[in-house]
């Protein structure tokens, strides 16, 4: 005679697996995953047990205190700092913490750092040519005939970052803003699928401030975003879901008006 095992007995094994393939097809659907990530700094836990999920297709804007870890977030996902416990995914199956920063960038995770880095001495063209030849050396990528799928793929990114009328303007003589934007150009011209941006509109007027939600809008049609930013207006007019972060885990999600008032936001971060 088989011995049947009680029901009770097999239930708990059962429930942990499906709870477990749960996760699993919730990790596939992301295309950035981070879960129980915590880094410490000479003793210092700049990120604490961070959850974050970001959806195929997302853009997330990321608030915060200074020193909340938003940066050090992106630093653990770009593979520049590597988390001490944590689970780091991209594209529901690469284990970020298995690769370094070339290889992470590769993948087609692009980074935007605060401060533009443009060619100045190269027109806005050349600077997206240089960008879309990536290891190609410079007088290269420069002279070489473009074929009509570069040229296509300049005229295209031009008109994405709002410079097309300044194609051939020298990089030097850009605004900080248009800087940014050519900047953020450079990074498509990689074809990411994730771009993280760091507080892009520091520094900008209201009018490129404006521009610039515009323009995060259009690029998050075709990629994942995530934007680090303090600018309320700014995240506001970018009309996506809101992460706060502070002492490096997240202290409130959802709406932006949600977040900017529930009172724990309020008291560390807006109220001040
Ligand atoms: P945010 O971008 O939210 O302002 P950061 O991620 O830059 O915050 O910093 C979070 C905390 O971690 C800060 O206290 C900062 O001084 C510290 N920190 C960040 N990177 C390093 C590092 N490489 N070495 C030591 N401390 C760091
Ligand atoms: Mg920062």
């Amino acid at each position: 005679m088989i011995e049947e095992r009680p029901l009770a007995a097999k239930a708990p094994q059962h429930a942990a697996l499906t709870e477990r393939e749960v996760q699993e097809s919730r990790r596939k659907e992301t295309i950035l995953y981070l879960d129980g990530v915590s880094v410490s700094f000479d003793g210092f836990r700049a990120i604490n047990n961070l959850s974050f999920l970001l959806g195929k297709g997302e853009m997330r804007a990321i608030i915060g205190p200074n020193g909340a870890g938003k940066t050090t977030m992106m630093d653990i996902v770009t593979g520049k700092t590597r988390p001490d416990e944590g689970e780091v995914f991209f594209n529901g199956t690469v284990d970020l913490t298995k690769h370094d920063e070339p290889a992470i960038a590769t993948m087609g995770i692009g980074r935007k750092f605060q401060k533009p880095t443009v060619f100045e001495g190269h027109t806005v063209e050349d600077n997206l040519a240089l960008a879309l030849a990536g290891s190609r050396s410079i007088l290269a990528a420069i002279f070489h005939r473009r074929d009509a799928e570069e040229e296509a793929r300049i005229a295209e990114i031009l008109d994405t970052i709002r410079l097309t009328h300044l194609r051939d303007a020298s990089a030097a003589n850009l605004s900080h803003g248009q800087k940014q934007w050519l900047e953020i150009g450079m990074l498509l011209a990689q074809d990411p699928k994730v771009l993280l941006v760091d507080e892009p509109v520091a520094g900008m007027t209201d009018a490129e401030t404006e521009e610039t939600a515009r323009l995060l809008r259009d690029i998050a049609r075709d990629h994942s975003v995530v934007v680090v930013e303090h600018d309320m207006g700014f995240v506001r007019d970018l009309g996506v879901k809101v992460t706060c972060l502070h002492e490096g885990s997240v202290l409130s999600e959802g709406s932006i008006d949600n977040v900017s008032s529930d009172p724990k936001v309020v008291e560390v971060y807006l109220g001040r």
